[in-house]
């Protein structure tokens, strides 16, 4: 190790880790601490990344890029219970410009790869303890922690009160024919807060999943999962095959936890940056790893709290309104019409671009009423203008 390069340890060797150590062994000596081994890491995802141009090597089947998409095919439906052949009450498509189906697993094995190749030290199977974090923060000059929600840094301090689970969300690797599905990944409302998927990684392999945010949830998640393929018309998934977990919500508002020790940072999920209303954090993980590592590159890590809100913002609040249709008025076809009217933009539109959004439901002027009528929108937009639409009492 040079005397004169600052030592940077990244604890968690996910898509913000890897992100994290690409970017950051410009600036330091960076040692990976990752608790699983990436020959048989598990990721709990449905593998979709909007924006491959992120990842810095080629996209190729070997690297996990499996199924080059141009977009999202959108199914609104009234309910779960329907008749099998009714049609959907709208049906849009979202655009990707660079978007994949990838195995994720392999995907971070081989940037771990090709990390070890550039000089980052890769330590799998490191499960770093709360009181092992303390010698690291101790040690080394800088410590970006990228281990997912709950962090690390905020379990190793007992400040983990903030973090709620936004959205339980139950996924499997599925075989059986989905040729109809190819290019043509889907994703299906069907009057719950939260969305069933179908991602399709060959002609013979689809990555199958669904999410429940909010209040209603099923009794029994997994029968809910099976009964979604079957509406599908997609095989069941094995019982072993299945992933369980959480996707998180904060505490990125509030800066002092997104840097709660001086030398430490928080990046992807355990920054809690994954979008709250469609769950997706690939993409948001690794941006936050680029945005650390230009702050500290500048000498400006004190800006990073900062410099995350104002990149996260409009999606924040874009996420509050898209998902208040739902929760605050339960009308399937009220979500249908803003699904239709975003018909054909991108999902970085929909995510990130309030006027772009916004832009569209000005052209319905209907629409545009029916919405503004509605006390709980008005209130979310309000809010949301006024950043509280997480915590009560965090404004910046
Ligand atoms: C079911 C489901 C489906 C999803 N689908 C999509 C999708 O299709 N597209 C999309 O963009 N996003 C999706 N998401 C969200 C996405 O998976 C996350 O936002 C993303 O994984 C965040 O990456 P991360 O690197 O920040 O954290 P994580 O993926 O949670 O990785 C954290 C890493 O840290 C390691 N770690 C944890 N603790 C320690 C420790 N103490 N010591 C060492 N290592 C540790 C873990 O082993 C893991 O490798 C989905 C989420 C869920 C739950």
């Amino acid at each position: 190790m040079s005397d004169s390069r600052p030592t940077v340890a990244v604890l968690g060797g996910a898509v913000a880790g890897l992100a994290a150590a690409e970017h950051l062994r410009r600036f330091g000596d960076v040692t990976l601490f990752e608790r699983q081994s990436y020959d048989d890491k598990r990721v709990n995802c449905g593998e979709a990344v909007n924006d491959a141009g992120l990842v810095p090597f080629p996209k190729t089947p070997d690297n996990g890029f499996l199924t080059r998409v141009d977009g999202f095919d959108l199914r609104v439906h009234p309910s779960t219970d329907r008749d099998p052949g009714a049609a959907p009450l709208a049906s849009p498509r979202l655009g990707v410009e660079r978007g994949y189906i990838t195995d994720r697993d392999v995907l971070e094995r081989r940037w771990a790869d090709r990390l070890r190749d550039r000089g980052v030290e890769v330590r799998e199977g490191a499960n770093v303890t709360p009181s092992r974090y303390r010698e690291v923060v101790a040690e080394f000059d800088r410590v970006v922690d990228a281990t997912g929600q709950p962090a690390l840094s905020l379990k190793a301090r007992g400040e983990t009160d903030r973090y709620a689970g936004d959205m339980v969300a139950l996924n499997a690797d599925v075989t059986g024919d989905f040729s109809d599905y190819r290019r043509h990944p889907r994703i299906v409302f069907e009057g719950y807060v939260g969305y069933g998927w179908v991602f399709p990684k060959s002609d013979g392999r689809a990555n199958v999943g669904v999410g429940w945010a909010g209040d209603e949830r099923p009794d029994n998640y997994r029968a809910a999962l099976d009964a979604f393929c079957d509406r599908a018309g997609v095989p069941r998934p094995d019982g072993g095959a299945v992933n369980a977990y959480t996707i998180p919500r904060g505490p990125s508002l509030a800066p002092e936890l997104v840097r709660p020790e001086p030398n430490v940072y928080l990046v992807g999920d355990a920054a809690g940056i994954a979008n709250r209303y469609q769950g997706e954090g690939i993409c948001q993980a690794i941006r936050s790893a680029w945005l650390l590592a230009d702050c500290l590159a500048d000498g400006r890590g004190d800006d990073y709290p900062d410099r995350l809100y104002d990149a996260m913002k409009d999606e924040y609040r874009l996420a509050t309104l898209m998902r208040g249709v739902w929760e605050e008025t339960e009308d399937p076809r009220l979500l249908a019409a803003v699904a239709a009217a975003v018909d054909g933009l991108t999902v970085d539109d929909v995510t990130r671009h309030p006027r772009r959004v916004y832009a569209r439901l000005a052209a319905r002027p209907r629409l545009l009423s029916r919405l503004a009528r509605v006390p709980g929108l008005r209130r979310r937009l309000v809010d949301g203008y006024r950043d509280r639409w997480e915590y009560d009492g965090v404004t910046h």
